[in-house]
């Protein structure tokens, strides 16, 4: 069995494991920023033993060409840098860098045996999508980017733009919305209580201003997935994120409430089904190594 080391990183920090197929073993994690520039990075890389090790994969947040990450927002020094030929330069070992969402879109479909044509989203702070078919990510797209308010005064969002779904659905935009709205209705979230775990509290004893809140999400989650489903018609939405795992069970129903009622053809919603990720904590590394394989036929 040869193993393919497998490196995940973004805002949080870095992980570490060693993954066969859809096996994972000896996962390790620093804390935020402990790494802050190539040298620590590929030394972390090489904990360990590299000698059972067929490569390297590396699941880096943002935009990434041909082994270079052009853009990070989370990992700014990181930008520019030529991951894949300082890797090999480094370690002598066969190297890929692919987007932590492209790994973790191709992680689920290895954990579901690949579904021929499905969709892998993230809800969680910020939202991100991919479409898969026949084991392929077909494009590297900005899903979360897509406005959902068109009026000059929807939320201002991270990319610069205004009314995207990530700024209006996305977790840290409801978390801004409930702070202001609970601030306006003079309503006290109690210390040490998270605002969107306050939100599904009030919800589940029957709150009026939660279950308008749930609404609105609700309608915005279900706009988004009726523009999808105009565009892809797809069987299959494999989820992950905590905002998702945390509300889509009790917001499915008036999710696809909203997508039927503004589908041409309203059979199109009960065709999308919705699964989550068998392995949310460990897609991305499962499908860094997917796609190293991809690459090197290994
Ligand atoms: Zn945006």
């Amino acid at each position: 069995m040869r193993y393919i080391r497998v490196i995940d990183g973004g805002g949080n920090g870095f992980r570490r494991a060693d993954v066969f197929g859809t096996k994972v073993r000896n996962l390790v994690k620093t804390k935020k920023g402990e790494i802050t520039c190539v040298e620590q990075l590929t030394s972390f890389v090489d904990g360990g033993t590299l000698a059972d090790i067929a490569g390297i994969s590396y699941a880096v947040a943002g935009d990434i060409k041909d082994g270079v990450v052009i853009k990070s927002p989370q990992l700014p020094w990181l930008n520019g840098v030529d991951l894949k030929a300082a890797t090999k330069d480094c370690l002598c070992k066969q190297t890929a860098v692919v987007n932590d969402m492209d790994g973790a879109v191709a992680g689920m479909g290895a954990l579901l045996n690949w579904p021929s044509y499905f969709m892998g989203i993230t809800w969680s702070s910020g939202i991100g999508a991919r479409v898969c078919r026949n084991g392929q990510i077909i494009a590297q797209c900005e899903a979360g980017h897509t406005q959902l308010d068109h009026s000059p005064f929807a939320p201002l969002c991270g990319c610069g733009l205004r009314g995207c779904v990530e700024a209006i659905i996305g977790g840290e935009a409801m978390t801004r919305r409930i702070l202001q709205e609970t601030e306006i209705k003079g309503i006290k979230i109690p210390e040490g209580i998270h605002p969107l775990a306050f939100l599904d509290d009030k919800f589940q004893i029957g709150d009026h201003w939660a279950q308008e809140v749930y609404d609105v999400v609700a309608l915005g989650m279900g706009t988004y997935l009726a523009t999808i489903q105009n565009l892809f018609r797809l069987p299959l939405v494999v989820w992950k994120g905590t905002f998702a795992i945390n509300r889509l069970k009790i917001m499915e129903k008036i999710i696809r409430h909203y997508m039927r009622s503004i589908l041409m053809n309203k059979a199109w919603e009960p065709e999308m089904v919705f699964v989550f990720s068998p392995q949310p904590e460990t897609d991305a590394l499962i499908g860094a190594a997917a796609i190293f394989d991809q690459v090197y036929g290994h």
